[in-house]
């Protein structure tokens, strides 16, 4: 999972504002548990990688904890999910780019490209913006014991302001985790181009999540709870897996591994996690029930809306 994420917190929180950015208050994740002699500084930075998975909770207590992920989801082992979560997205401004993170275990993109709302197990309607996405090669996930050739994960992480405290915000993070298959009539993702292209660096913003969003419509996807896949490892992931896998073409799924074979950091060739116990969780089923992606009501439109009713009323009552 979610490389590097904690080190981006901070640089998203104090970052200047410019016209086209908006600084939000993240609700702040909790803090690891570090092994005697572990300091904050070494975490994510040196000292972990895939040759050594089995032993990370060596070196960050967390990852030895009761709820990590990825697990392998038992699909018959599932209940359905008493409240659907209402997963809305909203369409990224075209003024805003994607920026290409330079991590060290993944491919990953930075930006606010969407929002969700996440209707919670209380009815509680949970709002959590777009922070990055990233990709693993094989699956991290398994579907009954199945692995898939690539699983990207889109982090969203939860905001505090006017309508929502983090207090009552369970997961601070929630993220979807898709599957892709290679298949020989798969055409190539546009999406995929800008990304997997070695010489595109920076910024991109020609990734349409649409692109995959569109065909989650009606999708059945498994929900948990789970942690991070990369160090520390919190556990404060609401996670939702869908199971129908996209297909994706033979030639840019190579291009993916080839950044995996290129890299000495991967002396193994992968960047998943070995699955991890489910020590009686449960996992809920459910169906997505928006009709792809859809946008989430513009609140700064509909505040003009309402001062402009107000005016209107002031305007009629004299
Ligand atoms: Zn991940």
């Amino acid at each position: 999972m979610i490389f590097g994420f904690f080190a981006l917190i901070p640089t998203l929180i104090t970052a200047e504002t410019t016209t086209n950015e908006v600084i939000r208050d993240y609700c702040s994740l909790p803090d690891a548990v570090y092994a005697d002699g572990v300091s904050a500084a070494d975490f994510g930075a040196t000292g972990w990688n895939y040759a050594n998975a089995a032993n990370w909770a060596d070196l960050v207590v967390t990852c030895g904890g009761s709820f990590q992920s990825p697990i392998d989801i038992v699909t018959t082992g599932s209940t359905q999910e008493p409240v659907q979560p209402q997963i809305h997205y909203r369409s990224k401004d075209a003024s805003v780019g994607y920026e290409e993170a330079n991590k060290p275990y993944t491919k990953e993109y930075e930006g606010e490209y969407s929002e969700i709302e996440v209707t919670d197990a209380s009815g509680s309607v949970i709002r959590y913006y777009a922070k990055q996405f990233h990709i693993h090669t094989p699956s991290e996930h398994t579907i009954d014991g199945k692995y898939y050739d690539l699983e990207i994960h889109f982090v969203h992480q939860a905001i505090q302001d006017d309508e929502q405290d983090c207090n009552t915000v369970k997961n601070k993070l929630t993220v979807f985790g898709l599957m892709f298959q290679e298949s020989s009539s798969a055409t190539d993702y546009e999406a995929f181009k800008p990304w997997f292209d070695s010489n595109a660096t920076g910024e991109v913003d020609s990734f349409d999540l649409n692109d995959f969003f569109s065909k989650m419509s009606d999708a059945t996807y498994y929900h948990y709870n789970g942690s991070l896949t990369t160090l520390p490892c919190s556990q404060t992931v609401n996670w939702v897996v869908f199971q129908q896998p996209l297909p994706i073409s033979t030639a840019q799924l190579k291009q993916f591994q080839d950044f995996l074979s290129d890299s000495t950091l991967f002396p193994i060739k992968h960047n998943n996690r070995p699955i991890q116990h489910l020590n009686g969780r449960k996992i809920l089923k459910g169906t997505a029930i928006t009709a792809g992606v859809t946008e989430i009501p513009n609140l700064e439109a509909s505040f003009a809306q309402t001062v402009a009713m107000a005016i209107l009323l002031v305007i009629l009552i004299q």
